[in-house]
């Protein structure tokens, strides 16, 4: 003791006792976009350094500050799923078989950034990606997919939509926020002092009280969309408000990744201090073309889900009750475990969650109280010795014999579970 190996900093384990919470959202997640005609993909941890680079932008807090790369093979494991997703969607050629395709992966990214409760080096995103329409429809059936999977989760949370607009107008409006930004530089963090000329979009974005008190009265993006994105935007509220989706506009939301173009989204919370953001996402057309694909638009999000997790958490009066097994077999003596160990194995391959205890029959029927199971066998030396096992329904605490033979023993125990 004393100098144990420990999980580094940022990284954690998820335990038995969180499980119940993860599997829920992350079985939410499934069954919603299923009904979206969402397919699953999979991906590697490992890419290319270049791919993040090119796709998420240079001058991001992402690819300067965030990434873990092995600078000797310029590998970066993975600090997001879209770039990887869309460079395995050129790779195999998906299009090919039908254009219009949705995607989502589950699993670990990786960012070197400041651990606190809700944000980690490690972390778990669900991430969603609808390819190959820019039909402001498609951004609305998406912000509808991202507002079910919390509906569904009962966790409250609020929509805020904004637009990017694209390589047309951004450029403008740029050179106009950069001017306002010129004139207030004394007064801004240092970060934003480097982004107002590297990123100026970001310093809108800045989470520090000083550099928020500068913004008021800032020009917005939306006022100086091109014809083409102000449309779009229009149309996505249309159809929003069509399924009656509650959102907020906020003209202030820059996404950290300069992909983005036109639609933009987060769905945000105030119950965890400033990691409000809990899911986010936009519009990336023109993106597929620069990885080297084809022309496809596309639009996604990526879900935290430890912040999901954690929300969760909070919104649940109670917890799930435990159910690991659907039986616990207390055997007492050897001869009694030994039939028990084979009579188990029967029920295990005929599909039922069964365990076996040992010690005495009160440590015993602790331990089957803690599995949650709701049927225990008992079977002591008389038992054994006149053919039979006790059953006890753990609810009612009604016990009965039942003669010690699988198959009988079975049946039984599936009318019982069946109730
Ligand atoms: P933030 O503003 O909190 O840094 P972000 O804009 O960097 O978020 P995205 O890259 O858009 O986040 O990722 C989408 C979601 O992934 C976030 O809304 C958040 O729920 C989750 N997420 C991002 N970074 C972390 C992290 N370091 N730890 C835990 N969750 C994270
Ligand atoms: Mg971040």
């Amino acid at each position: 003791m004393g100098n144990n190996i420990t999980a580094l900093q940022g990284f954690k384990d998820i335990v038995p006792a969180d499980i119940a919470l993860w599997r829920e959202v992350e079985e939410c997640v499934r069954e919603v976009v299923g009904r979206f005609q969402c397919v699953e993909i999979r991906l590697p941890i490992l890419e290319a350094s270049e791919l993040f680079i090119r796709s998420i932008g240079e001058q991001t807090d992402i690819v300067e500050k965030e990434m873990y790369t092995f600078v000797d093979k310029k590998v970066t494991i993975r600090p997001e799923a879209t770039a990887s997703l869309l460079r395995a969607y050129i790779e195999h050629r998906l299009h090919l078989s039908n254009p219009v395709q949705r995607f989502f992966t589950i699993g670990p990214m990786f960012r070197h950034e400041r651990p606190q409760k809700g944000r980690l080096r490690q972390f778990h995103q669900a991430d969603v990606e609808f390819l190959g329409s820019d039909n402001a429809r498609v951004d609305a059936e998406l912000l509808a997919m991202g507002a079910m999977i919390f509906a569904l989760l009962a966790i409250p949370i609020r929509l805020e939509l904004n637009s990017l607009g694209c390589p047309v107008c951004r450029p403008p409006y740029r050179g106009v926020l950069v001017s306002f930004l010129q004139q207030r530089l004394d007064f801004l963090c240092e970060d934003c002092r480097r982004r107002s000329v590297t990123n100026p979009l970001r310093v809108l974005d800045c989470k520090k009280e000083k550099c928020r008190a500068q913004l008021d009265g800032a020009p917005a993006l939306l006022d100086y969309l091109c014809e083409p994105c102000r449309v779009h935007f229009t149309q996505v509220r249309t159809c929003a408000d069509g399924l009656g989706l509650d959102y907020h506009i906020n003209t202030a939301m820059v996404r950290g990744l300069d992909y983005y173009v036109r639609t933009t989204f987060e769905f945000v919370t105030d119950e965890l201090g400033s990691q409000a953001a809990v899911c986010a996402g936009g519009r990336y057309d023109g993106l597929i073309e620069m990885l080297g694909g084809g022309p496809v638009p596309g639009i996604g999000f990526a879900l935290g889900l430890e912040r999901t997790v954690l929300l969760l958490r909070k919104h649940r009066r109670e917890a799930a009750p435990v159910r690991d097994l659907d039986l616990f077999i207390a055997a007492l003596g050897d001869d009694a475990a030994a039939r028990c160990f084979t009579l188990m194995h029967t029920l295990r391959t005929a599909g039922l969650r069964v365990n076996m205890g040992s010690g005495s029959l009160k440590s015993q029927m602790k331990q089957a109280d803690r599995a949650g199971a709701p049927l225990v066998i008992i079977c002591g030396e008389n038992e054994l010795a006149e053919g039979k096992v006790v059953l006890r329904d753990m609810a009612t605490k009604q016990q009965e014999d039942v003669e010690l033979q699988d198959n009988g023993i079975l049946l039984r125990l599936r009318q019982l579970l069946e109730r």
